[in-house]
């Protein structure tokens, strides 16, 4: 799968797209991080994105056609394959574990990052397909929703994490249950992790791992992870 991003920062991506299993994704032909600078599409000396918000007011807001120009570049690039056009915006649709599950079976996702008071809204109307919000906050720019669209879409990737095992008992899986109500969406809310040492000092009281995770005895293990883990039903 390949992510194009448009953003007027591509260097803000560096550390991410080298680091850890992103950088093994990529390295394994699973994922593709293509960057690409809006500037590269502006005509003018001084490249710009930007211009002044009809109606006056504060800030900048990103000008349509360098990011048309680029949007319409890019598509060319993964030509003939399932191809969507995500633009980032607090009021957009949230985005969740849902939508990362439908995002990981396309073959493109192009990923445009605003900046300064935002991006004309015509690129929400004409050229983006979906526009995307990472939760009820205001972020500096549309880098860091990109880079968390980018982790979760990945990991749901064949190879992309190591054991597929970790995947089936995740957080935010989910299953449509009969209630009395009728029929409902729930989503799995994994049981709690520990680790080594099993006894530790905090704040002067020795906190210990649950002894069962201790005992060896693998079905009271698992009585114990299921009784630990919920099926939280779904807000819409
Ligand atoms: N003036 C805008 C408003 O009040 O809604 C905020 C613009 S914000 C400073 C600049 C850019 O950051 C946005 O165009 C968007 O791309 C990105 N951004 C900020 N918060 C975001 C969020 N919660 N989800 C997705 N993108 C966000």
């Amino acid at each position: 799968m390949r992510f194009d991003i448009i953003t007027i920062f591509p260097d803000i991506f560096n550390g991410f797209a080298e680091q850890a299993l992103i950088a093994r994704a990529q390295k394994k032909k699973i994922v593709s991080i293509n960057l690409h600078s809006l500037r590269d599409w502006t005509a003018d000396a001084h490249k710009t994105v930007d211009d002044r918000p009809y109606g006056g007011g504060a800030g900048m807001v990103m000008m349509v056609e360098p990011i048309m120009k680029a949007v319409k570049d890019i598509k060319k690039k993964g030509a003939g394959s399932k191809s969507r056009v995500v633009i980032f915006s607090p009021k957009g649709k949230k985005f969740t574990q849902a939508t990362a599950r439908r995002y990981a079976k396309l073959d493109q996702l192009i990923l445009i990052s605003g900046r300064y008071e935002g991006i004309d809204e015509r690129v929400a109307e004409y050229i983006a397909d979906e526009e995307i919000s990472i939760g009820d906050y205001v972020l500096f720019g549309g880098e860091v929703p990109a880079m968390v669209v980018i982790e979760a879409v990945t990991r749901l990737l064949p190879g992309a994490v190591g054991k597929l095992e970790s995947l089936k008992d995740e957080t935010f899986n989910s299953a449509v249950k009969n209630t009395i109500a009728g029929k409902q969406q729930f989503e799995f809310i994994e049981y709690p992790h520990y680790t080594r040492p099993d006894i530790i000092e905090i704040n002067g009281k020795k906190r210990q791992v649950p002894k069962v995770l201790l005992s060896g005895d693998h079905k009271k293990i698992e009585e114990w992870r299921k009784r630990h883990s919920t099926w939280r039903a779904r807000k819409i």
